[in-house]
């Protein structure tokens, strides 16, 4: 099968000081047999990327531009996020659709830059409440993988993270039959080798149900991943 990938998205906390700890104790406890990412704020992700050289976590950036260099104020080129020792990023997360307007051809060509410069891209899809009350879900999600994908996604790699809006943050998941069957159309979209991450308020207590499920190979988690001993015992549940 395909090797679990447990992605920690720290998003927008913790000082430096915080960061490199957490990196170093997420390090010192990786579990053997799981793919591990950690991906820290950008004034971050220099430092913690330099201590992970060499060891078996690798660091991504949480966003990048779409253009190698330019008149890009307080952007950041995946060039840049390469160069400084991250081997992957997230685009397309919900807080990003929502913050900056981010579209699915936005999101497109940002994932193009990443493979070009050597960067494996992890695109999040997903659904809201309101569009997952209306049946929509499955539709919702189809289209923003046929929007957000480049070509040569998924020969370089590229990992799809599968996100419902309303379970960021939340406490609440879908049902497992509701994320298999999301899972089952991604698998359908990508191809057999295709990462698909599923995340969400993945917490200890629910990842080994979550990461048992067919076509899930893997978890994008924000707030348990800002806790070492959680974020391990995810990672231990794949
Ligand atoms: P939570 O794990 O905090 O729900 O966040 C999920 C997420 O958005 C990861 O990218």
């Amino acid at each position: 099968g395909i090797r679990p990938l447990i992605a920690g998205n720290w998003k927008m906390h913790g000082t430096l000081r915080d960061a490199a700890a957490l990196a170093e104790a997420v390090r010192a406890g990786a579990p053997a047999g799981v793919d591990l990412l950690i991906c820290p704020p950008f004034v971050h992700l220099h430092v913690v990327a330099a201590a992970m050289l060499g060891q078996p976590v690798a660091v991504g950036g949480q966003d990048c531009h779409a253009a190698a260099k330019g008149a890009h104020t307080g952007d950041v080129a995946a060039v840049m996020l390469r160069d400084v020792g991250a081997t992957h990023v997230i685009l397309g997360h919900s807080e990003r659709r929502a913050d900056h307007g981010e579209t699915d051809a936005g999101v497109r060509a940002k994932a193009e830059a990443a493979i070009g410069a050597g960067l494996t891209p992890i695109i999040c899809v997903g659904e809201t409440l309101a569009q997952r009350e209306a049946g929509e879900a499955e539709a919702v999600v189809a289209a923003q993988v046929k929007g957000s994908l480049p070509e040569g996604f998924l020969a370089a790699g590229g990992v799809v993270a599968y996100e419902p809006v309303w379970a960021i943050g939340t406490g609440r998941t879908p049902t497992e039959a509701d994320i298999a069957a999301i899972h089952a159309v991604l698998r359908g979209l990508t191809s057999p080798a295709t990462r698909l991450l599923y995340g969400g308020s993945v917490k200890p207590a629910n990842a080994k149900a979550i990461l048992g499920l067919p076509h899930v190979d893997g978890a994008l988690v924000g707030g348990a991943s800002l806790v070492a001993a959680d974020f391990l015992a995810i990672a231990g549940a794949a």
